[in-house]
């Protein structure tokens, strides 16, 4: 196994994410999309939204080119549907890039407020994802059965660094060897049992 981040890893930053988990209920995040770089924090109260004194703001995010949009799973966290309000819309590629996302974490379908969309299959097993932090520059790579039915699971990358402390965007694939074209996706949750 040559990948640096394996399931004992992935669980002391799952539990590292609980503690300071500020109450807020899981599923609903706030996501901040440049380029192909998608950061997501969970949606705390101090998050201002369209209506805050700084609401206005916004719309300076949305002209310097950045979309940041709040997601929300349906009450049914198996049912795979994610909804996407924007609060800024700067970005032309925001909306390919978290379809791309929510496919590799296991969404199914992905509302945004025109269209809804079928992100297709889910990641195989031998993918492999990989993030640059951008505090230390580490960079985390993960891949296989087990780390991928924790990203599934969970319905997000491990989203901060365990080494330095600071915040990671959500993972990337990397690109797929011409062998796993032969490897089937993995199930997603409420698609049967993974096996
Ligand atoms: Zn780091």
């Amino acid at each position: 196994m040559d990948e640096d981040w394996d399931e004992e890893l992935f669980e002391a930053a799952k539990e590292l994410e609980e503690e300071i988990d500020l109450g807020v209920p899981q599923g609903m995040y706030r996501a901040t999309v440049s380029g192909s770089r998608i950061q997501l924090v969970s949606l705390g109260a101090l998050l201002a939204g369209t209506d805050s004194p700084v609401g206005t703001m916004f719309a300076e995010v949305e002209e310097a080119g950045v979309t940041i949009a709040d997601l929300a799973t349906s009450g049914d966290d198996d049912s795979g549907e994610l909804t996407v309000t924007f609060l800024a819309a700067g970005d032309p590629g925001a909306e390919e890039a978290l379809t791309r996302w929510a496919g590799l974490v296991g969404y199914r379908r992905i509302w945004f407020p025109d269209r809804v969309v079928d992100v297709g299959n889910g990641p195989r097993f031998m993918d492999k994802a990989s993030v640059t932090c951008p505090g230390c520059r580490h960079v985390w790579t993960g891949g296989g059965r087990g780390f991928w039915i924790g990203i599934m699971s969970r319905r997000a990358f491990p989203a901060f660094c365990l080494l330095c402390g600071g915040d990671l965007p959500q993972w990337e694939l990397l690109p797929r060897p011409t062998y796993t074209t032969d490897c089937p996706p993995l199930r997603r949750r409420g698609e049967g049992e993974q096996r």
